[in-house]
């Protein structure tokens, strides 16, 4: 199949940058979106051209290094599904595919789609470790878990932190990230020491690294590949009351 591409070129963060349309003739339908970035690089490569850079890592939509905007939706138009798993039977013969990296200011562009997502990592730096010595590891089911608690702190640690959630959100928010993050440490036991100052850097560190604020758009929980729902969003709030108050 024939598959046309216009994807967003920039040589550097301060350059100007472009879109430029590439024709692949031969995309095969079981290609996921990144191996037909592969096939267009090499293309590229071969006619002496600088290759489209983007990230990437496991490829199997657990690592949460590919992210950028397919047509207009992060990760693209398939639910759940990261656009490393995006296939191309999904596609017709003909179609044109429109990419472009992430935009937000508080992840600056590199080059072409890749963009600086370190600031998800300051956030997690933030909210630190565990500062009392733990000793050994305890027996398993030593400690006991709620078994809807351990369910939800589950559902939020799949988390994968690939950003489509601020790609997604009209305010460039981090908040589904954040919020992912520190209630899936607040729900359960082991995380509850460090549970109001962990919350507070976390959520300070957010505010500080330029994302947006959360108005209840809803656009992240819609992009998420793992589904994760804004409550997360609600329980920081409420985490963040508590904390301030101790
Ligand atoms: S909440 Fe979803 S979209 Fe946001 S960073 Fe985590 S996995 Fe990615």
């Amino acid at each position: 199949m024939k598959i046309k591409l216009k994807v967003w070129r920039q040589t550097g963060p301060t350059a100007p940058g472009q879109f430029e349309t590439y024709e692949v003739p031969d995309a095969n339908p079981h290609m996921s979106f990144l191996e037909l970035l592969d096939v267009l690089n090499e293309q590229l490569m071969k006619e002496g051209k600088d290759p489209v850079e983007f990230d990437y890592d496991c490829r199997e939509g657990i690592c949460g290094s590919c992210g950028v905007v397919v047509d207009g939706t992060a990760h693209g138009p398939q639910q759940r599904t990261a656009c490393c798993q995006l296939h191309m039977r999904h596609y017709q013969d003909g179609d044109t595919i429109v990419v472009e990296p992430w935009r937000a200011d508080a992840f600056p562009i590199i080059k072409d789609l890749v963009v600086d997502r370190a600031a998800f990592d300051r956030i997690i730096q933030a909210g630190g470790y565990v500062s009392v010595n733990t000793g050994n590891a305890p027996d398993a089911n030593a400690i006991l878990v709620d078994k809807h608690d351990a369910d939800l702190a589950m559902d939020y640690a799949t988390c994968i932190g690939c950003g489509a959630c601020v790609a997604a959100c009209p305010n460039a928010s981090a908040s589904l990230f954040t919020a992912a993050k520190i209630s899936h440490l607040a729900l359960l036991p082991q995380g509850d020491p460090e549970r109001a100052t962990r919350t507070r850097a976390m959520v300070d560190q957010m505010a500080a690294e330029g994302f947006g604020d959360c108005s209840n758009h809803a656009e992240c929980e819609a992009v998420c590949p793992k589904g994760i729902s804004i409550s997360a969003i609600a329980r920081m709030r409420r985490e963040y009351v508590k904390a301030l108050g101790r």
